[in-house]
């Protein structure tokens, strides 16, 4: 019956098992959706995030070995070692890429930690003939170089890549996660000779949350990349209002719904005039300081959109707000603050109309502006 009970099977050689497959498990989810955005991007990080999962798998299939077979041979130490500091360097080269463009000066900084690593690894093997001490000796301190290295490197990613990355607080608990275990690890196996089964069965559960998280980075990409993707299909690339089609569907939906619809239309006055005159670039920064307005003095009303050319649109949607009043700030903010005029007009939803008309009615509107001298709002009736 032994063999079956859950608590003691949590350490030992078959708890280690247990954490490391499942560990492995969601490494191998993490590294599906790099493939997936590596396919995607093309970019240089999720390469590198592969690498490091690719080491970081590595390093715990020996670990899963290990759980079969205990006792190790300096060879497979060092394997274990090297792979667990590896996979941190390629991790923090992975994530740092992930929110930085590799420029040169970083290549220069990513070979030099290659260098470093290779340097500690270097002291395993050194490590011997400068201790000259008797075999179980020398056995507990070889390693030491490459633990204490593990150390600096963690210091270093606090210092070095938490600062350049965005998500600061993930990155930060990712570490800590790291640092605990790693802690751990070595006060349990230079303190307590290896002997403390809840020391050690933390230190191999704490890198569930720094892989857990680790998946989150990856996963919020994702995301991100979606989110851009919609955004990118429902705005104006120059203004970012919402395209025509994204409007009108939005406008269609609030008038089913019965909402106190109203249109207004502007169009921008002798805009021809302007492009011809300061050229098209001026142009495109005017559109932009216009559309930058009418989204600021709408924000609470309703929704902005880029009709055509320099035509905007905004569907006011707050039944307490007046159409005529509203339109009025935006006229006025638009002559006293850029170098151009709008003419405006606005209608409000009655029985029977779809969106079409209520847009046609507001455009009438506009145009009974233009004619009768621009740079002024005028009603539909
Ligand atoms: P009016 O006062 O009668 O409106 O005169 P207008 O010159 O503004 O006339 P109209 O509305 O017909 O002209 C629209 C011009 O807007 C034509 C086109 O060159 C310009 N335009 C349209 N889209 C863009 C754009 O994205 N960037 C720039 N720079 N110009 C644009
Ligand atoms: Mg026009
Ligand atoms: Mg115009």
């Amino acid at each position: 019956m032994d063999r079956f009970s859950f608590t003691p099977s949590l350490f030992g050689p078959a708890g280690s098992l247990w954490i490391h497959s499942m560990l492995t498990v969601i490494i191998l989810m993490t590294m599906l959706l790099s493939i997936r955005l590596l396919l995607s991007r093309r970019k240089i990080g999720y390469f590198s995030m592969l690498v490091a999962l690719g080491i970081t798998l590595l390093q715990y299939g020996q670990l899963i070995a290990r759980a079969w077979n205990p006792e190790a041979g300096d060879m497979q130490t060092f394997f274990e070692l090297t792979l667990k500091v590896l996979a941190f360097v390629m991790i923090n080269i992975g994530i740092f890429q992930l929110y930085n463009p590799t420029r040169k000066r970083d290549s220069a900084v990513i070979i030099l930690f290659f260098l470093l690593t290779a340097a500690a690894c270097s002291t395993y093997w050194l490590a011997p003939s400068w201790l000259q001490g008797s075999e179980e000796h020398t056995r507990l301190l070889r390693p030491l170089g490459l633990e204490l290295y593990l150390f600096i490197l963690l210091f270093l990613s606090f210092l070095l890549v938490n600062p350049r990355i965005g998500q600061n607080g993930k990155f930060q608990a990712m570490l800590t996660f790291y640092f605990g275990s790693h802690t751990l690890h070595m006060a349990n196996l230079y303190i307590f000779e290896d002997k403390q089964p809840l020391m050690k069965l933390l230190e191999q559960l704490l890198p569930f949350g720094f892989h857990i998280i680790l998946f989150l980075f990856i996963f919020e990409r994702i995301i991100e990349i979606m989110q851009a993707i919609y955004t990118s299909s429902i705005t104006d690339g120059l203004t970012r209002l919402y395209n025509r089609k994204y409007f009108s569907n939005r406008l269609s939906q609030a008038i089913q719904q019965r909402l106190p619809v109203s249109v207004i239309f502007s169009d921008i006055d002798n805009f021809k005039k302007l492009n011809d005159t300061k050229g098209h670039h001026m142009g495109d920064q005017v559109l932009k300081q216009v559309a930058q307005i009418m989204k600021e003095e709408a924000e609470e009303a309703g929704i902005c959109g880029r009709y055509g050319g320099e035509e905007m649109v905004v569907m006011v949607t707050d039944g307490s707000t007046s159409p005529d009043e509203l339109a009025e700030r935006i006229r006025a903010r638009v002559e006293s603050e850029t170098i151009v005029t709008v003419s405006m007009g606005h209608s409000k939803l009655k029985k029977g109309v779809g969106p079409d008309e209520l847009v046609k009615q507001a455009d009438e509107a506009m145009y009974k502006a233009k004619t009768t001298g621009k740079n002024k709002v005028v009603g539909w009736s």
